[in-house]
């Protein structure tokens, strides 16, 4: 089964199971890693077979794509939740980076990416630790 139809079905799979809390954020159920939903790309074994390491990519850039539609070339994905919400602490106590909700997500450049987080550090005066 090609990657991405694989990342899809995991994503489907879990669907079910997601939480959604009061801002609407849809916090990812499977493994996290640095405060991110992951999936894999496949059993590990089959990735040993073919003598590579097994791939991940991070659960909300698989909703993205899915609901949204491709991820441009060279484009981020900002959680615009998190930079709208000036209460979120940042860092690895983010809850917003499990978010998976697709009108949460939205495909910016990395410049915009990098004035966004500026503009919410002049607001809040927390700096987003860059993962
Ligand atoms: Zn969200
Ligand atoms: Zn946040």
């Amino acid at each position: 089964m090609p990657v991405q139809q694989t990342l899809n079905t995991r994503f489907y799979r879990r669907l079910v199971e997601i939480d959604t809390l009061s801002s609407g954020c849809w916090l990812w159920p499977g493994q996290v890693l640095k405060g991110y939903g992951i999936i894999w790309e496949g059993p590990i074994l089959a990735a040993a077979a073919e003598g590579r390491a097994r791939k991940k990519t991070r659960a909300h850039r698989v909703s993205y794509e899915l609901f949204n539609g491709p991820i441009p070339e060279g484009m981020e994905i900002d959680h615009v939740c998190h930079t709208n919400d000036d209460d979120c602490p940042a860092g690895d106590a983010c809850l917003h980076r499990r978010c998976v909700n697709p009108d949460h997500l939205e495909a910016v450049s990395h410049m915009e990416n990098v004035f966004r987080r500026d503009e919410r550090f002049r607001r809040t005066g927390v700096r987003a630790v860059k993962p």
